[in-house]
């Protein structure tokens, strides 16, 4: 058989001020061919995994681009477009294919298209046809649309969060589509919507048991996947909210019986899922009052989530306080970034650090900051086994807390976005990092205690206040305490 893959993602936070353009895409990575079979990003690994997996059964196997950015506001539609119809041109040129499997994000949203995953599905189906095979790897932070379900054979989610599984999510994707390719498989899938919007990190209850279920039930006779679409608060589309997907084997009945059955469970934890953090002021006084090295997460200003990254209230916070033995990274401002780098390791300057993206940035703060290090490509672990490019980093010295500069905007996912400076973690009273939760792998292993904080960033957890204006059921939790019903 041949089977052809490609990736186009980035989770659009649509209440962002600045686009995503193609600086963010290629900053954030823009691969095609064998460039993909070297990548060390999720995406590139996901595709020398299907490699290998066609090389192993004996399927030729082609790659087209594979493109992610950082998000931001939605994409420019030119990029969009551009991206999308080049892989739509290698799929004509280099066909017939018998399998299609796509690595997309599920909040994708372009300036003229709510949901560009079901659109480059409908176009990729328009080429390869009914009988051809078409497999979607997704993020859990998807706005999973009846369009993109339909128009695919089958679509299966990351399960955790942190998303280290998207290798195994790719195998059983790779599995289900190859076993319908053959004739041995008939996916159906069905979606149950559970009128919720919210936050599930899977470290902790009641999400850490609902996973459990999740994969206990794909062990009964017939089922062939069962995915938890978490939706992404922070992209206002039609179809925003949360959503349970399962997929059996020729059994419309089981599919949709097993998807109520689970997103009810779901629906009834829900209370106990909604995230509730402490301001800044009490998490600090929490953090002070709890021995060992305590790690605080600035989850409103996740650039991982769409924030710009350079929110100051929380160094500011602690500057008051007059905490030390402290480290907080990473602040995206490649202008001081510069300034330090220009001003040389020892250096001590007047420098006005943050503050400057837009109103969910705070105000800048002008301190006296030490030069420490400096890295011209700085990079720390990414999810599962990946790396993520810092750009130009700096280590500074500000008031007794040590800080991270950088000029690539990315959330902190590991301690190495401070020690690969040479900060030392190990004896610090605290790490405050710029992440809603892909951290806790890399920082659960070494925290006494993990604090989320509710900072007044642009990623706001108060689900029910978030101004959407698309979206088009607001009969949901937590704006209505019983939708359900
Ligand atoms: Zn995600």
């Amino acid at each position: 058989m041949r089977v052809f893959a490609a990736g186009l993602q980035s989770e659009t936070n649509t209440f962002a001020p600045w686009p995503t353009g193609e600086r963010a895409f290629a900053e954030g990575g823009v691969r095609r061919g064998g460039d993909v079979l070297t990548g060390k990003a999720p995406d590139h690994q996901t595709a020398q995994l299907w490699r290998d997996l066609c090389a192993r059964d004996g399927h030729e196997f082609v790659t087209g681009l594979f493109a992610w950015a950082q998000p931001s506001g939605p994409i420019v539609q030119s990029v969009y477009e551009d991206m999308r119809d080049e892989i739509l041109a290698a799929l004509k040129a280099q066909g017939p294919f018998d399998v299609v499997l796509l690595f997309l994000h599920g909040a994708m949203v372009s300036m003229g298209c709510d949901d560009c995953e079901a659109d480059i599905v409908r176009r990729v189906r328009e080429i390869v046809g009914p009988k051809a095979v078409i497999g979607v790897e997704l993020d859990p932070h998807c706005h999973l649309t009846h369009a993109l379900v339909g128009g695919a054979d089958a679509v299966v989610i990351m399960k955790q969060y942190p998303h280290d599984d998207y290798l195994e999510r790719g195998e059983e994707l790779y599995g289900v589509c190859l076993a319908k390719a053959r004739g041995e498989a008939r996916p159906i899938s069905a979606l149950f919507d559970c009128r919720m919007v919210g936050f599930y990190p899977t470290t902790q209850e009641p999400m850490a048991s609902l996973v459990e279920r999740f994969r206990a039930a794909e062990r009964e006779a017939g089922v062939l996947s069962v995915s938890f679409a978490h939706g992404f608060p922070w992209g206002d589309t039609p179809d925003t909210g949360s959503r349970v997907l399962v997929i059996a084997d020729g059994d419309p009945g089981l599919a949709t019986r097993l998807a109520e059955e689970i997103g009810r469970e779901i629906y009834a934890v829900r209370d106990a899922l909604l995230p509730r953090f402490p301001s800044v002021d009490d998490a600090l006084s929490e953090a002070l009052e709890t021995p060992g090295l305590v790690v605080m997460a600035d989850t409103a200003d996740n650039a991982g989530g769409g924030a710009p990254g350079d929110n100051t209230s929380l160094l500011k916070a602690m500057l008051e306080r007059g905490v030390t033995s402290a480290a907080l990274g990473a602040i995206w401002d490649p202008i001081a970034a510069i300034a330090c780098a220009d001003a040389g390791v020892g250096a001590t300057l007047r420098l006005r650090v943050g503050g400057k993206s837009g109103a969910a940035s705070a105000m800048p703060l002008d301190v006296d900051a030490t030069v420490r290090a400096v890295r011209e490509r700085h990079s720390q672990a990414g999810l599962g086994t990946s790396r993520a490019a810092m750009g130009l980093s700096v280590w500074v010295e500000i008031g007794g807390i040590d800080v991270v500069l950088n000029s690539i905007r990315t959330q902190v996912f590991s301690p190495d976005a401070f020690t690969g400076l040479g900060i030392e973690l190990v004896g610090k009273k605290m790490v405050a990092v710029k992440s809603s939760q892909h951290f806790q792998t890399g920082f659960a292993p070494i925290a006494a205690k993990v604090v989320r904080v509710a900072t007044h960033g642009a990623i706001q957890m108060d689900f029910a206040a978030l101004p959407y204006v698309k979206k088009s059921d607001l009969n949901y939790y937590p704006r209505v305490a019983d939708p359900l019903a």
